[in-house]
């Protein structure tokens, strides 16, 4: 790694914020870029090259690139069930992303370049059981994934496939589900489940009122991957030669009621569940297959459920504290 050139897209985001800070403990040189305001990003790395701009764009896709090594691509317009369900069209358009990233790949020669995908590529009629049988690979196909947005993503694996076959640009595509940890999103619309229930959860505790709203009935299932696992499998899916995508994804199915459960046992507070059954929900169950990974890196995600969502909750309990404060 060491004095390699890397770029991280969507690097002001959650992800690209916790890559960020790993590739430079790597000892990587690494240029970070975001369309949002540098006092927006959810971690700004001072000894990274911090960029403002829209990689919709050709050109600024071409300027973040040039002269790098190595791409990880993270940049998207999305968030959790709520956003992806509402905002379809705008979900589809990161294909423009995407396009000129790989564009401006194959200009500048990079010798990798990583594609954050999502288990949202999976076929619906794979994930209508809570009891869902885990999501391996090839069950992508025959396609229906998730309308807008896992469109986007399988259609932009494919992209990277096509790369690789006629180009010969090396590419490296992770299927991350469901990731959840510090420095993300916990309001506003773009949250995903543990962090809008370890808001919600915190909100209660701290206004009192001891009750939270869940999106549907509670039983649906799935599973949450730690930020530190999503990091670790993003690297170690770079520097593998395995060009096939590979789910990140923690394999310990969970219902949301007993996401609740765990979020109440670490918040030390009990809560009434008001069930909201015309909220969005998703699919009614999914869950990540990791024999390949383990298979082709003899690694998987391992940080249990209750260990993760420990610092998650007291970040966003933090965040709220500090704002009821000021
Ligand atoms: P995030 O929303 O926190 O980060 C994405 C970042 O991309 C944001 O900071 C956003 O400002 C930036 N961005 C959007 N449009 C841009 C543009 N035109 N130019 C430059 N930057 C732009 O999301 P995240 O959770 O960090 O996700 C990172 C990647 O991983 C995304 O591609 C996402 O689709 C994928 N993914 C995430 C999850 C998850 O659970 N978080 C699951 C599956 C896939």
């Amino acid at each position: 790694m060491n004095s390699r050139s890397v770029l991280v897209t969507g690097a002001g985001g959650f992800i690209g914020g916790h890559l960020v800070g790993r590739l430079l403990q790597d000892g990587a040189r690494v240029r970070a870029v975001d369309i949002k305001p540098l006092e927006r990003w959810y971690q700004v790395h001072e000894q990274a090259e911090n960029l403002e701009a829209d990689l919709r764009l050709r050109e600024a896709c071409y300027g973040a690139a040039d002269g790098i090594d190595d791409i990880y691509n993270l940049a998207a317009d999305m968030g959790g069930m709520g956003f992806i369900e509402g905002n379809k069209a705008a979900c589809m358009l990161s294909v423009l992303i995407n396009t000129h990233m790989l564009d401006a790949a194959r200009w500048c020669e990079a010798e990798r370049f990583f594609y954050a995908s999502s288990a949202c590529v999976y076929a619906a009629d794979k994930q209508s059981s809570p009891q869902v049988m885990p999501l391996r690979e090839p069950d992508a196909y025959p396609a229906m994934p998730e309308d807008g947005y896992g469109w986007e993503k399988l259609f932009s694996e494919r992209m990277c496939r096509h790369f690789t076959e006629d180009f010969g640009l090396e590419t490296r595509i992770a299927r991350y589900h469901n990731v959840y940890g510090p420095h993300g999103s916990f309001e506003g619309g773009r949250e995903k489940a543990p962090a809008a229930i370890c808001r919600k959860v915190a909100e209660a505790k701290l206004s009192g009122t001891h009750e939270i709203e869940v999106w549907g009935d509670g039983q649906q299932t799935r599973s949450f991957t730690f930020i530190d696992d999503c990091v670790e499998g993003t690297i170690r899916i770079m520097d593998s030669n395995v060009s096939e995508p590979l789910n990140v994804g923690s394999s310990e199915l969970v219902t949301i009621n007993e996401l609740i459960d765990a979020v109440e046992e670490i918040a030390g507070v009990g809560v009434e569940r008001r069930n909201d059954l015309g909220a969005p929900q998703g699919v009614r169950g999914r869950n990540s297959d990791n024999t390949l990974i383990r298979a082709a890196l003899d690694w998987a995600p391992m940080i249990p459920l209750a260990e993760g969502l420990e610092p998650t909750y007291r970040w966003i309990h933090n965040q709220l504290v500090h704002r009821v404060v000021v």
